[in-house]
């Protein structure tokens, strides 16, 4: 039996990770589950798994759960220190699925209690890249990707030398609106944005692809994850999202990982992980899919690139300040304060006032700095966009 968290259970990659646990529930014991609002679904698997612990994000919502979960025998929780706590419980394997830097805090006390972390949450890496490795090293605990492109390097990593790698391509469906001609894109709307091509994921991960910012976030993981300079890391334009990743060596070598656009395959292979087990994901055929295309991302239409490339370059704090002003240029784009295009350039202006004062980004990387930098990044992004708005 195998100890198992779901943190973000609630939420699409949470879901697919219950789909897998739930087809062989004799292998696993479910430890904690954890969601935000939807507390019918958080209780409704907390009820089907026979977890130890269910928590809610949100305080409020504790009367609720409690009500929920009543006469189960499932403890109830609520609150960011309340997800800490159930992340600290002793277990083999956590998913890291919170959405934002939310998940950091949870994902280092899973990592200080030895677990193997599985990795969907990307913001831990961008925001705190060090600390998260340093964290897992510290504690003799495994770090997995989880992240479709992140895995598929993995993957294509497996028995190579590093050292022999000359770069890592990663790709990019190019989003909702990548074939919109550019003047359209500053009117663009939270639901046409909402809609990604190929990928079925939460609502702000596809905005995200539809600006690129989630390639800009992936840029930042690759650098953190795979300790390679940020020289080496491209992103390529791939519609059909079939290619995740490809990895090059310097014997010229390309190695590409290539599957269906579903993410039980990441998520699988490192639940599994170091063995391969069937999934239950569609079996590619090639000859019906005929022809791949690829083709370099355009700058003008994705800034979210060059603030990553910025922001990797400069180190330090920066990430935390990248992804919490990203955070709340998103907020505000689907509060309908801000317009699409209008997210880069809050993003910007906040990098750019953290530039203006010497030191902050430089101050040592604790959970304490992160969260205090992502805290300014958002009071400053709500600033940026007050101004824009008159
Ligand atoms: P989602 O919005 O569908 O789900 C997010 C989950 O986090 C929900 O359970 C929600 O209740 C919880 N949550 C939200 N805010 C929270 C907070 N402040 N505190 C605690 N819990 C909170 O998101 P998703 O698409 O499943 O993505 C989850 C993470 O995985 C993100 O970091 C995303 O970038 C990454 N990721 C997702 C996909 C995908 O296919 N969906 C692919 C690659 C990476
Ligand atoms: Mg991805």
């Amino acid at each position: 039996m195998r100890r198992i968290s779901i943190f973000g259970a609630t939420g699409s990659i949470g879901q697919n990770t219950i789909d897998l646990i739930a087809r062989d529930p004799d292998r696993y014991r479910v430890v904690a589950l954890t969601g935000g609002r939807n507390i019918a679904q958080l209780a409704a698997d907390a009820r089907t798994l026979r977890v130890q612990v269910a928590v809610t994000a949100h305080e409020d919502l504790l009367g609720d759960l409690r009500e929920a979960l009543a006469d189960s025998g499932i403890e109830v929780a609520a609150g960011a220190a309340a997800l800490s706590e159930a992340a600290s419980r002793p277990c083999d394997w956590v998913m890291s699925a919170i959405v934002g830097a939310a998940g950091l805090a949870p994902g280092l006390a899973a990592l200080e209690q030895g677990a193997t972390l599985a990795l969907a949450n990307k913001e831990s890496l961008v925001c705190a890249g060090d600390l998260v490795l340093r964290t897992a090293r510290d504690n003799g605990a495994r770090l997995l990707p989880v992240d479709s492109e992140h895995s598929a390097v993995f993957q294509a990593l497996a028995g190579e030398d590093i050292h022999a790698v000359e770069r890592i391509i990663i790709t990019a469906s190019g989003g909702a609106f990548r074939d919109w001609p550019l003047e359209k894109l500053a009117a663009a709307t939270v639901e046409q944005a909402s809609a990604h091509p190929n990928w079925d994921m939460g609502q702000r991960i596809t905005i995200d692809s539809a600006s690129m910012f989630n390639k800009a976030l992936e840029l930042i993981e690759t650098k953190e994850y795979f300790g390679v300079s940020p020289d080496r890391i491209e992103v390529l334009v791939h519609p059909e999202s079939l290619v995740h990743a490809l990895v090059g060596f310097r014997d010229g070598a390309l190695l590409a990982h290539v599957g269906a656009p579903d993410m039980r395959h990441a998520i699988g292979y490192a639940l599994h992980w170091p063995e391969r087990r069937e999934l239950p994901v569609e079996r590619l055929d090639l000859a019906q899919v005929g022809s791949l295309s690829f083709r370099a991302p355009e700058d003008t239409r994705y800034p979210a690139l060059r603030l990553a490339r910025a922001v990797m370059t400069r180190g330090g704090l920066a990430g935390a300040a990248f992804n919490g002003a990203k955070e709340r240029a998103l907020d505000g784009f689907i509060a309908g304060r801000i317009g699409f295009t209008a997210m880069a350039m809050v993003v910007e202006a906040v990098l750019e006032r953290f530039e203006g004062r010497t030191g902050l980004l430089d101050a040592e990387m604790t959970l304490d700095n992160v969260m205090e930098t992502d805290h300014l990044a958002r009071t400053w992004a709500d600033e940026a966009m007050m101004k824009r708005a008159g």
